[in-house]
């Protein structure tokens, strides 16, 4: 049967700690009322908790044990909590709903400026390797179905994502090989929107200097915002670490402040706090703090109910990534051997002014000569050694879309380093 599920937070009503539950229900289905005796894993004190489904369909996630349940339909709540010596005060738990299940979210946005552009006439890319996708999207499906069965029989272990690589044709008559990539998961994509265009690369040789990939100039705010929110989709998927170093986000001036929060939500939406570190001023912190005050993006009110994006938290506890001297602005993606960093006079600001940016490759080596030295910054790069593992979706020379998991040590981008245990489904 269907279940419809919702994740929830209820606070332990002694120490306050959070709790989180999964809450299931059958849509026009029957769905028991009753509730579950938990035991707090902070303070180890035991209190009733009402639930939909308690013996089946809802579950605890962390922070408390299920002790015991009951049925409202049985009637036997006052009889369990006697059981447990649980006194019934009647006070209903501090508990928060959060809406799991929403629209689809799109990530690449094409109306804003493209990131690749044609080797030989300059025409943007972007939106005709989503067609040259879109057109494709039953057969790569075709292929993932036939890996899914063997992944489903033999796997020991998804790989991280999943790349789906297709010709792409400009109008002038020149071929391109469009590379695109999403976080794994065994369903099935209707919307070429669900995949992220991360790289376009000339599929013939192409003249000396000749750049899919070149930003090197004068743009405005909003076409910096574009640029670096498609660089940093390509840099979560294809690179093995981010790094942002941003001295400011938003401005601090009456009517401007109100952005704050949105600039701050673009950052969190298009990094991956697993893999992202920022370097920000306290003070840029502060102002997100103020500004946000009893909004939904309160830092203090998701804090308390353990919702902070870990990115903030990671700022929050640990304040090592403040740094106050340093107007030093680049955004970077950083693999163990190669690292494509975005520098110059742009903040994380929106509108028309003008800024200088300017899209570099260095070696890790070189980059943290130029780099992260002279911010006095030292990391354990060791981390940025280990193996991640993709499924490669490819056309074979007979035209037939097939899948191949590959495993990477560095970037993406770079030549993949077959590993013996690649396997071809
Ligand atoms: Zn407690
Ligand atoms: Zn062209």
């Amino acid at each position: 049967m269907n279940i419809a599920y919702r994740d929830e937070i209820a606070k332990c009503p002694n120490c306050g700690a959070n709790i989180n539950l999964i809450v299931g229900r059958y849509p026009g289905g029957c769905n028991d009322s009753g509730g579950w005796v938990l035991k707090c894993h902070v303070c180890a004190s035991l209190f009733p908790l009402t639930v939909k489904n308690p013996d089946d369909a809802s579950a605890v996630r962390s922070g408390a044990t299920i002790i015991d349940s009951w049925d409202n339909e049985i009637d036997n709540r006052a009889h369990i909590l006697a059981k447990h010596g649980v006194a019934d005060t009647g006070q209903a738990v501090e508990r928060m709903l959060l809406v799991t299940h929403g629209e689809p979210e799109d990530f690449y946005d094409l109306e804003s400026r493209a990131l690749y552009r044609c080797t030989a006439c300059g025409t943007e890319l972007d939106a005709k390797a989503y067609a040259a996708l879109s057109e494709q999207l039953d057969s790569i499906n075709g292929a993932f179905a036939t890996y899914l069965n063997w992944f489903l029989a033999h796997s020991r272990g998804a790989p991280e994502g999943i790349s789906a690589r297709v010709e792409t044709a400009c109008t002038c008559g020149r071929t391109h090989e469009a590379r695109f990539y999403r976080k794994f998961s065994e369903h099935f994509p209707e919307r070429a929107a669900d995949y992220w265009l991360i790289d376009v690369a000339s599929a013939a040789p192409i003249p000396e200097g000749g750049k899919t990939l070149d930003v090197d100039g004068i743009f405005s705010r909003d076409d910096c915002i574009a640029i670096l929110e498609k660089l940093l989709l390509r840099w979560q998927a294809g690179h093995s670490a981010v790094l942002l170093a941003a001295p400011f986000i938003g401005f601090n001036f009456p009517g401007a402040k109100k952005k704050v929060p949105d600039l701050w939500n673009w950052v969190l939406k298009y990094t991956n706090p697993a893999k992202t570190l920022l370097i920000t001023r306290k003070a840029t912190f502060n102002l997100l703090k103020e500004v946000a005050k009893d909004t939904e993006m309160d830092v203090e009110f998701l804090k308390s109910w353990g919702l902070l994006n870990p990115t903030l938290a990671t700022l929050d506890e640990k304040k090592a990534f403040f740094k106050t001297d340093f107007h030093a602005k680049f955004y970077c993606g950083i693999s163990a051997d190669s690292v494509e960093i975005l520098v110059g006079s742009f903040n994380i600001h929106e509108g028309s002014y003008v800024e200088n940016i300017h899209l570099l490759r260095y070696s890790l080596e070189e980059f943290s000569r130029r780099y992260l030295v002279g911010m006095k910054m030292f990391f354990d790069l060791k981390p940025l050694s280990t193996r991640r593992s993709m499924l490669d979706i490819f056309v074979d020379p007979e035209g037939i879309f097939r899948c191949k998991e590959i495993a990477y040590t560095g970037s993406m981008f770079s030549e993949p380093k077959p590993w013996a245990s690649s396997k071809l489904t």
